[in-house]
This record gives C-alpha cells, structure tokens and sequence, in this order.
C-alpha cells in the first residue's frame, strides 16, 4: 500500500520524537511492503517565527490532501506571551476543525512492566487498567461564543458551552461502536444536575443507548468519574463525553497509567483520514537532549496504521516492540525505575525498530 502522512514535527521535543516514530514507520514499510511517503508542514509555534501565524493555510491544505498526520507537539515559553489566536495551541484546534476531526480517542493503558510506575495502590493496580477515552473535540466551550466585556465592576468573561443534538449523536456512537470491538461497556459522562448541555447530552446518549442493547451502559456525573478513576479504574471500558470534561479526565487517566510519555491519541472525523499525536506538549525542558519518551508518538504511528491504513497486524507489531523492549528493563528517564538501563530518544528509538 501506498500513503501520504503530512508530518507536523511542530516545537520542543516534537522534532525528535517524530524523527524516531517515522523510522519505525520506514521500518514497517520495509518490512511488510508499504510505501509510506512523508510532506513535511509547518504548524505552531515554528510557524509563527516563519510565516507570522501558528496555522498558515498552505499547512492546512497540506493536511487536507493527505492521507493522515502525525504531529509531534507545539508550543513553548517562547510563544507563551502572545494573545490567544496567536498561539501556537491555536494551529491544533485549527487543524481540528477544517480536518473536521470530532472524536478524539486516547487508550489509557497500563503495561505490565511499568506498574511500578503507577501512583495507585497495588491492590488497585492488580484489578488491571485498560481503558479507552473518546472525547468530543470540535464543540463544547472551546469552540462555542466567548468574549470580554467591560462591566461597572470591571471585565467580565465569559464562554459558551453549547451542543447540537447531531453532534453529541455523532460521538456516541463512535464510543458504542468501540465497545463492541472491546469489553462492551460504555460510560457516558455528563454534568446533567446542573448544566443545560449535558441534560441534552444524557438524553441523547440514552436513545443511542438503546440501539445497542449488547453494550453494557451507564450514565456518571463528571465529578464522580474523576474520583472513579482513582478509586476503581478497572470499572471502565469506554467513556464518552464532551470535550472540556474529556481533556481534564484523560490526562488524569493517563497519569495513573504512569507517564504521559506513553500514550498516544488519535482524532477521527466521518471518514479515515486522523489526525494521530502524542497526549503530551513540547516538553520545552527536556527539549533536544535526546531525553524525550518517543514511545508515545510511536505508538500514536501504530494507531494510524490501525485506525487509518487498517493494518492492524503492523500496528499489532509495533506495540509487541514496544511492550518488549520495556520488558527488557530499556526506559528513557520519565519511565526510569530501579534496575532499569536508561536509553535517550534515539537509543529508545533504536531498540523498538530492533525488534520489529
Ligand atoms: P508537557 O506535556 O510538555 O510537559 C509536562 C512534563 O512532562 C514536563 O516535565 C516534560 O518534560 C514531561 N514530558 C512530556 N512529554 C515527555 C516525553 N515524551 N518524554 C519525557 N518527558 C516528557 O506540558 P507543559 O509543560 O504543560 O507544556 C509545555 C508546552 O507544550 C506548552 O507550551 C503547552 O502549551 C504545550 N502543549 C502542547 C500540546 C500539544 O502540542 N498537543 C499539548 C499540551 C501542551
């Protein structure tokens, strides 16, 4: 098979951990005969130093005219002054929006050989974690009507949380359908006892509920679920919910998997062409130190091929190399622990692509 994936290596760590997640990718071309054929596009904060705005229109054509993308992170202190549709954050809400990519997936799972690495309680850990998050990503209060005023009292602000009964259908279905290829459980999260949008949300959510009676399903209050998912994680399979509630539980969810160095997430929209990141930002601090964790964005690489390019025996591949070079003890230093030989990006890089 041939694709075309538009790389966005973006700021930061970005550059370095999308050099090694594409030679694994070259690797698995090689091996399995893919031709996997790369167009480079600027997008953050590398773009505003370039061209002046963090998402250029020729980047989103780019993107337009591929076959997925892979985007390794942007921003960074560099660009943290600037006014909000300046920022470098911008170009990934951007690119969101005009892919038309509505659901945002992201595994939270534990591998075996880090569970020293989670902060949760053993007899918590030893129930297991495998959990998958589906978030709504183009609506909600990040994308609906906001603006600053100025009032007697001084500014006031505020945000517009709104849904469509179309919008909320649409990635609910996206979560009951995910349930079907894993354990059959779908939670739908809401804040339905005091926000208008989340009683609509519930609503919804029960009529598409009901057209998958094989699908285990639950409704749970937002508050709740944060608490849930230190308490009992082991009790989710899917959770849906809308996109604010989704960005804060999944980086909750993935913290008790032991490093946000590890997960990988993938945004949809109706057809398949994704748009695949690691969870985590430039990491400005560690960046071009050869410190970085790729294994996120390699794994991110394995959801394309799965979710994009249907190639679920090399993305299978790829996340075997992945769990055994971490069973041989091999950690960068976010994952580092007693015992362990400490490898930099490239040396990770090297040992993930030595076993495919
Ligand atoms: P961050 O995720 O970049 O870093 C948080 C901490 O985790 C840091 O200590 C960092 O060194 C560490 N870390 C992150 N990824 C790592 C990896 N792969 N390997 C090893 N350690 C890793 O979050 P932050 O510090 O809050 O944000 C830094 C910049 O990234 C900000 O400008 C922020 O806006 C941006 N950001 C971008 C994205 C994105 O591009 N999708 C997401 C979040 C934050």
């Amino acid at each position: 098979m041939n694709k075309q994936i538009a790389v966005i290596k973006g700021d930061g760590i970005g550059p370095e951990i999308v050099d090694e997640a594409l030679r694994v990718l070259d690797r698995i071309g090689e091996k399995y005969g893919h031709q996997f054929t790369y167009t480079y596009v600027d997008a953050g904060g590398c773009a505003i130093d370039k061209y002046g705005e963090p998402l250029p229109e020729e980047s989103v054509q780019k993107c337009l005219a591929s076959d997925s993308v892979l985007l390794g992170a942007v921003g960074g202190p560099k660009w943290d002054a600037l006014d909000g549709a300046m920022r470098p954050e911008r170009a990934l809400l951007g690119i969101r929006s005009r892919l038309g990519l509505f659901s945002n997936i992201r595994p939270s799972k534990l591998f075996a050989p880090l569970a020293s690495a989670c902060p949760l309680k053993q007899e918590i850990v030893n129930q297991g974690l495998d959990l998958v998050i589906v978030r709504e990503l183009i609506g909600g209060a990040y994308f609906g009507k906001r603006e600053t005023l100025m009032t007697e009292g001084g500014k006031t602000s505020y945000d517009t949380m709104i849904y469509s009964e179309k919008e909320v259908e649409r990635i609910v279905r996206v979560a009951f359908d995910m349930a079907r290829k894993r354990r059959g459980k779908v939670t739908s999260v809401d804040k339905a006892n005091v926000l208008e949008s989340s009683r609509l949300w519930r609503e919804v959510a029960h009529r598409v509920a009901a057209e998958y009676p094989d699908v285990e399903f639950a409704d749970m209050l937002v508050d709740n679920t944060a608490m849930q998912l230190v308490r009992n994680p082991s009790q989710f399979d899917v959770i849906v919910t809308e996109n604010m509630f989704g960005d804060i539980l999944s980086d909750e969810a993935s913290m008790i998997t032991g490093s946000i160095g590890m997960i990988p997430s993938s945004s949809l929209g109706e057809g398949t062409r994704g748009m695949y990141e690691p969870i985590h930002g430039s990491a400005p601090d560690i960046a071009g130190q050869n410190k970085a964790n790729p294994i996120a964005t390699i794994l991110s690489v394995a959801m394309m091929l799965k979710y994009s390019f249907d190639m679920e025996a090399e993305s299978a591949d790829i996340e075997n190399a992945v769990e055994a070079v971490l069973r041989e003890g091999y950690r960068t230093g976010d994952i580092m622990d007693e015992g362990g030989v400490l490898l930099g990006c490239r040396e990770m890089g090297d040992k993930i692509i030595s076993k495919l």
